[in-house]
């Protein structure tokens, strides 16, 4: 990459850049091959309530897949038990797993909303994200902060209006 972007590769700044980029990029993606069923392994505990669970404001880092440039902002969960309820750090080691990839917003979202509603067995997960694409910001036309917002809901966060009511309003950005 420096060689093609015509970088001396000699130069003293530079002499550790291929290092660090990969040890970056390394980390950056340890979201591969993890199971997520191994991440929540002893934080699944019997709960008989079944009032909602939700979680908001959770960080997140990833990258994209077209341009390899960061995508970040906050993820919002919310998950209605049906027996169990999971330790509430498993919930951005989760989101990690699946943002530490190659992502578009709107996989993420799924994934995340979905690896929650087969490790639960929930009846309903809804999963909220709001971000900022570096690659519109810093590329082309559309410069300046904007942000995308992407959901994911499922049983009875689909079905249950008031459920989806609470869930939602929150999350809308305050001013
Ligand atoms: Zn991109």
């Amino acid at each position: 990459m420096l060689t093609a972007i015509g970088e001396d590769t000699g130069r003293d700044g530079l002499a550790d850049t291929p290092r660090r980029v990969a040890e970056s990029l390394t980390y950056l993606t340890d979201g591969y091959g993890v199971d997520p069923r191994s991440v929540v392994r002893g934080a699944l505990y019997e709960h008989a309530g079944d009032e909602p669970v939700t979680v908001r404001n959770l960080p997140f880092y990833s990258l994209c897949e077209h341009h390899l440039l960061p995508m970040f902002g906050r993820c919002h969960i919310g998950y209605v038990p049906a027996g169990k309820v999971i330790g509430l750090s498993k919930l951005p080691r989760l989101l990690n797993l699946y943002a530490h990839r190659l992502q578009l917003q709107e996989r993420l979202t799924r994934q995340l909303a979905e690896a929650i509603e087969g490790i639960l067995n929930a009846r309903g997960v809804a999963v909220v994200i709001e971000a900022r694409h570096l690659c519109v910001e810093m590329r082309g036309v559309e410069r300046g902060e904007s942000e995308t917002v992407t959901s994911c809901i499922l049983g009875a966060y689909r079905t249950d209006a008031a459920l989806r009511a609470e869930f939602m309003e929150p999350t809308r950005p305050t001013p």
